[in-house]
């Protein structure tokens, strides 16, 4: 399984949109690797995590073939992962010709397809269905998308269980924690993994109060520490499954440079964007 880390940064970019705080500012000084855009993630060439403000960009400058994508999934409806105003463009009358694949599934939790029904509400069915087919997932239910087994399970991130999700992605042969956003996971994922003898090959963590401690929907270095651990100890991970630190706020501090050292003392690799790892 090829993931490719398209977008990295929190809600508001690193460097944010409007900051001038220091840790932009050395940001935007060092470049490459420490300028982050909002969060999305490719599987393979078919399958796309998330759809931020920043999707269009992420396309042109990985030179990625969008209508070869198949599977959309959305882990919650936040303007950092859903922007939905782009797919109203995978329209072969005027906008997308020579489509790829001429369907596109886009599935997410309940409140991801009420967002993306509300935004396309004007369009007639005929032609909001003809190449998006909406699909509503719950958590704890695997379902099948080509090759792909796909779960979603319970992200600690909102008070509204219909609105965010996190995901196990299982390609035939490889096991992906796609961890973004959510805080330290609640029980019934944990009592889900174990039952289910889930076994990670690799664990992307939502890392985004960076060396900050993580509280609320969202981890830092510190929690994601706990969480591997918690992993290991259960066994859902071993020595050979690789952790990836990911989704990171400016008010963390630590921009990519300065934070690989910090990252690898604890065991984490840390994204930027346009990183590809094989899994
Ligand atoms: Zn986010
Ligand atoms: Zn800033
Ligand atoms: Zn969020």
């Amino acid at each position: 399984m090829k993931l490719r880390y398209l977008g990295t940064a929190a809600a508001e970019g690193w460097p944010a949109v409007f900051c001038r705080c220091p840790h932009c500012d050395r940001a935007r000084a060092a470049g490459g690797k420490n300028i982050r855009t909002r969060s999305q993630a490719m599987i393979n060439s078919d399958m796309l995590i998330d759809f931020p403000p920043d999707a269009n960009m992420h396309m042109l400058t990985n030179n990625i073939d969008y209508s070869a994508i198949k599977f959309l999934l959305i882990t919650h409806p936040h303007s950092d992962h859903f922007a939905p105003l782009d797919l109203a463009f995978r329209d072969d009358a005027y906008y997308a010709h020579n489509l790829t694949e001429e369907k596109l599934i886009l599935a997410g939790p309940k409140r991801v397809i009420d967002a993306y029904e509300n935004y396309f509400g004007r369009f007639s069915d005929e032609r909001r269905c003809k190449y998006i087919t909406p699909m509503v997932l719950e958590n704890y239910v695997t379902y099948e998308f080509g090759d792909y087994k796909v779960t979603p399970i319970r992200a600690n991130h909102t008070r509204d269980e219909n609105n965010a999700c996190c995901y196990i992605i299982n390609d035939g042969s490889k096991t992906l924690l796609y961890l973004h956003d959510t805080g330290l996971l609640y029980d019934d994922v944990w009592e889900y993994l174990e039952n289910n003898k889930i076994k990670a090959d690799f664990v992307s963590l939502d890392c985004t109060f960076v060396t900050l401690p993580g509280s609320g929907g969202h981890l830092g270095l510190d929690t994601c520490k706990i969480t591997a651990d918690m992993m290991r100890e259960k066994g859902i991970a071993d020595e050979n499954t690789v952790f990836c630190v990911n989704h990171f706020s400016h008010n963390g501090g630590a921009i990519y440079d300065e934070l690989v050292p910090i990252a690898a003392k604890d065991g984490f690799l840390t994204s930027y964007d346009g990183m590809e790892v094989e899994i």
